[in-house]
């Protein structure tokens, strides 16, 4: 089944531009790596990219120097998806194959080799520590269990890897991606039968809301 929750149209520009942090395009690409029609736009907006670089740069320049403009092109690093920023000693010859590629370059020896905290049905793991200005975590919810209500004091997004879950917005499953804001105050619930795996990324902290939110909050840390 392909996604039904895509990333907004601002973050597949900002990805196809390059010009995301490495924290919001990682589930950027995650989320490519399991949705063809998100693929198939990023591609478009690539495209189109380039046609307006290329009007761009023709008008002001004279022959000679377009012949240099065009070298310089041909010089150009092709364009890569984002790199993982560690160097991986060794994988796992094992891989966790409900972990698509993007990611999975950033797991080392894979999932079970994380180190995951646990706090009441929810285990998570911090990726990423060198973008401070973002939390990155993989989260796994245990079935049926209800997050705590929340807002948050910037924007949230999150990706569904296994299982599912559903709030006040929708249901997501494999490869849909969930965005919030400040806006958004909600109760995320793991669907039943399966942990729901996940990739979240947070540009500020998040906010408990419910009655004892203040109370549970230092213990979270979510
Ligand atoms: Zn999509």
């Amino acid at each position: 089944m392909t996604p039904q929750h895509h990333p907004g149209d601002d973050l597949l520009i900002a990805y196809a531009a390059g010009s995301q942090d490495e924290p919001v395009a990682l589930v950027v690409a995650t989320h490519l790596a399991l949705c063809p029609r998100c693929r198939k736009e990023v591609e478009r907006l690539e495209a189109l990219g380039g046609v307006l670089l290329e009007e761009q740069e023709a008008e002001p320049l004279a022959e000679k120097s377009l012949e240099q403009a065009l070298a310089r092109l041909d010089e150009a690093a092709p364009d890569e998806p984002a790199q993982p920023s560690r160097q991986l000693a060794r994988r796992s010859a094992e891989v966790d194959p409900v972990v698509p590629r993007p990611l999975r370059d950033y797991l080392g020896d894979g999932l079970d080799q994380l180190d995951w905290t646990a706090f009441r049905g929810l285990e998570k793991v911090e990726l990423l520590p060198e973008f401070p200005s973002f939390r990155t975590r993989l989260m796994r919810i245990k079935s049926g269990t209800a997050m705590p209500t929340h807002t948050h004091d910037g924007s949230e997004l999150t990706l569904v890897l296994a299982g599912g879950f559903s709030d006040e917005s929708g249901h997501f499953v494999r490869g849909d991606v969930a965005e919030a804001d400040p806006s958004v105050n909600h109760q995320p619930v793991a669907d039943p039968g399966e942990d729901c795996l996940c990739l979240a990324v947070t540009d500020a902290p998040l906010r408990l809301t419910g009655p004892f939110g203040r109370l549970l909050n230092p213990f979270l840390r979510i």
